[in-house]
């Protein structure tokens, strides 16, 4: 390897990392290397990674069997292009995420990110209007706090706040908010909330396309859980009102809170739904829109009859087999028994940190831990005081979480809620001592 100090002045010249200024602020650390559960640094020390790598690498680092799929992948075509040709990996990969979601789901649009899923569904929602003669109906409504994606339509639908949406005030569709959720997974639907839904669905109903939310889990919006009973509740309210319902299971895809689909929670199917994240382990970007056939059937019976999409990279033959070998390599172990253990783990290990000062609430649900802090996290305190411990952590705002890797073993869970608790002291400021 080059020298790291010229790799990091190169890395601080030239390159942009996300939610970063340019020239970078903060020197990010160098990775050499990364298997299981650790992240090897170029000076050899190595980091228990609780981060999955946000959310997608669920079997860890260089697992044999995702190497060895993508070998094997690699070894036939990385890459064809898919107008007018198609391949085993995208087949076999639709055909089993159509087996494993809900029953209505049948259909499946490949791209290669999260937010181009989002962008596909809500393209689909749109068109879906547009084909039924009610072109009107294009706008979407959500709840805040959610997030959906970086680029501008998922954007226009991402916390207002947090999405930072005045900056964008010009160029973003105007989207229809709702309050976040009450907080709670084992908490009662609240009427009264539901009852702001039904009233706001009413009012809008001929501009609104579809609801678009993230099921059970707001993840980079803040990490909050709510009750599935509002899935089922939206489910109802979306029919009568004749919007289209869309879950973004991206963040909560493949397992994450402990059902495989965090919609099998309340056993309610949207009308749309995007995945990406740990679709493929957390090896190669791509994504995927499913929707039902009643809505690809509108679609192309319209003006237009297609759907009008088509990404370069659609499909990708190494990110389809590396996708099949993750879906089938968590399917064929007992994989609720893995995410249960990490959720007790994390209960043990978390607990204690909800008494510590500058410390709100401590959630945990499935694979995911939150500590939440009573304000901002002093990111770069945190941060090196986890390090310090051998963890990876990456705060944001008021937020100190783990999402680890399903395979990670008692003794590295116990060491994350060690270095979460040391980055909760320090990164709570001095004022909370
Ligand atoms: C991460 C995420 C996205 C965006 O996915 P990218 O691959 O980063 O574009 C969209 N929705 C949710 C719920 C996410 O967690």
């Amino acid at each position: 390897m080059r020298d790291p100090a010229e790799l990091l002045a190169a890395d601080r010249a030239h390159v942009w990392h996300p939610y970063g200024p340019m020239p970078g602020s903060a020197e990010p650390l160098l990775v050499r290397s990364a298997a299981g559960v650790r992240l090897r640094l170029h000076d050899g020390r190595e980091l228990i990674d609780a981060m999955s790598s946000w959310w997608a690498a669920i079997h860890g680092y260089r697992h044999p069997v995702l190497d060895a799929a993508a070998h094997r992948q690699l070894d036939s075509m990385s890459h064809v292009m898919f107008g007018g040709l198609t391949h085993e990996p995208a087949i076999e990969l639709a055909t089993r995420l159509v087996a494993i979601t809900a029953e209505p789901l049948r259909h499946v649009f490949f791209s290669d990110s999260g937010s181009v899923a989002v962008e596909v569904a809500a393209k689909m929602a749109l068109q879906y209007w547009v084909s039924a003669g009610r072109p009107g109906k294009c706008r979407l409504i959500t709840w805040r706090g959610g997030y959906h994606g970086d680029t501008l339509h998922p954007m226009s639908v991402c916390d207002p706040v947090g999405g930072m949406h005045s900056l964008w005030q010009s160029t973003l569709p105007a989207q229809v908010f709702l309050d976040p959720p009450p907080a709670g997974f084992d908490a009662e639907p609240d009427e009264a909330y539901l009852r702001q839904w039904d009233q706001a669905l009413a009012e809008h109903a001929d501009s609104l396309a579809a609801i678009i939310i993230e099921p059970v889990v707001q993840g980079a919006g803040g990490m909050r859980f709510c009750s599935p009973g509002y899935l089922t509740a939206l489910r109802e309210l979306a029919d009568r009102h004749s919007v289209l319902l869309i879950f973004d299971e991206i963040a909560t895809g493949f397992g994450r809170t402990g059902a495989l689909f965090a919609a099998d929670h309340a056993g309610v199917a949207p009308d749309i739904c995007c995945l990406g994240k740990a679709m493929t382990g957390g090896y190669l970007s791509m994504a995927a829109t499913l929707c039902t056939s009643a809505v690809a059937e509108q679609i192309c019976r319209g003006p237009v009859p297609v759907l009008a999409h088509g990404p370069t990279f659609m499909a990708n033959p190494l990110a389809a087999a590396v996708s099949l070998a993750s879906i089938d390599l968590l399917l064929s172990q007992d994989w609720q028994a893995s995410v249960s253990r990490i959720e007790a783990g994390l209960r043990r290990a978390l607990a204690p940190i909800g008494a510590l000062p500058g410390v709100r609430e401590v959630r945990v649900l499935g694979a995911i831990g939150v500590v939440q802090l009573a304000g901002p996290v002093d990111v770069p305190a945190a941060t090196a005081a986890a390090v310090e411990r051998g963890v990876w952590l990456r705060p944001f705002r008021d937020l100190i979480y783990t999402m680890p890797a399903y395979l990670m073993g008692d003794d590295d869970l116990a060491a994350v809620g060690a270095a979460m608790e040391a980055a909760a002291r320090a990164g709570a400021g001095p004022a909370a001592g």
